[in-house]
């Protein structure tokens, strides 16, 4: 079964406060996730989540279509094995959700159209924070991203949206290659958050990290599914969110970022 997940940069306030108090969020979740198949305890749930377009809003910043929602729970049915750590890799059909070695040549399509005069601005930012992945390990992970100029399809499209309950939103590898799209809000070009840094998050989920905050850090939220920790926890990495005390607003790749990518990059 293919699921849509999108991870998003959110402004934590602005997620946090559009789902109710959180432990009637918690109570609904934890009953909806434990009869997947109760459509009342599913609908319940349901109310209580922000929407962006016709897909929900779940763990604060992962967005899955209304049939995906049962299927969500269901995954999240079974607890997840505690991960103290980081660089935090998604796990997909029990494999470490990655890009093949022959798929490491990313392309990405900009919607010029949506970005009219902003597409520069777009362009520039992304392709200084591709570069930094690239380099964080080089020939030996063998990852680089280029603008898809030519005939054929890209491996996603980045595109504008408009009042979307996040910044950007991004995907992970084992996505269905018609739902790789990075999108970007149009709070993008007025956060605080810097704006390469923005790119930078979003690029780390596209190669198959999770938020470094999600396993237990008083003050931050956390997030089920499956994932496997690659080096230890990390208040300074670029997946992490402006939460228990830790984040920062650069996003920039710490030493432990740039070593857990080569570990899990230069393995095979
Ligand atoms: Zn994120």
């Amino acid at each position: 079964m293919r699921k849509l997940i999108l991870i998003t940069l959110t402004n934590l306030t602005l997620c946090c406060g559009a789902i109710a108090a959180q432990s009637d969020y918690e109570a609904a979740f934890l009953a909806a996730k434990e009869n997947p198949t109760d459509k009342a305890k599913v609908e319940a749930f349901a109310k209580l989540l922000p929407k962006h377009g016709d897909r929900y809003v779940v763990d604060g910043d992962v967005l899955v279509t209304d049939r995906q929602l049962v299927g969500y729970l269901m995954e999240h049915s079974a607890p997840a094995a505690p991960v103290k750590g980081e660089l935090i890799v998604n796990i997909a059909d029990g494999h470490l959700d990655k890009w093949g070695r022959d798929e490491r040549i990313l392309t990405y399509q900009i919607d010029t159209a949506g970005f009219g005069d902003k597409t520069d601005m777009v362009r520039k930012n992304l392709a200084a924070a591709a570069k930094e992945w690239t380099n964080a390990c080089g020939k030996k992970c063998g990852i680089r991203f280029q603008e898809h100029t030519g005939e054929g399809e890209p491996t996603f499209k980045v595109r504008k949206v408009s009042g979307a309950p996040f910044i950007a939103a991004a995907f992970f590898p084992s996505t269905a290659p018609i739902d790789r799209v990075l999108e970007v809000d149009d709070q993008y070009f007025t956060t605080t958050f810097d704006k390469v840094g923005v790119f930078r998050h979003e690029l780390g989920h596209v190669l198959g990290y999770r938020h470094e905050h999600i396993q237990g850090i008083p003050g931050c939220k956390q997030e089920g599914g499956e994932r496997k920790a690659i080096t230890p926890y990390d208040g300074k990495s670029v997946m992490h969110y402006l939460c228990g005390g830790a984040g920062n607003p650069k996003l920039t790749l710490s030493s432990q970022d740039k070593d857990g990518h080569t570990q899990n990059y230069s393995t095979d």
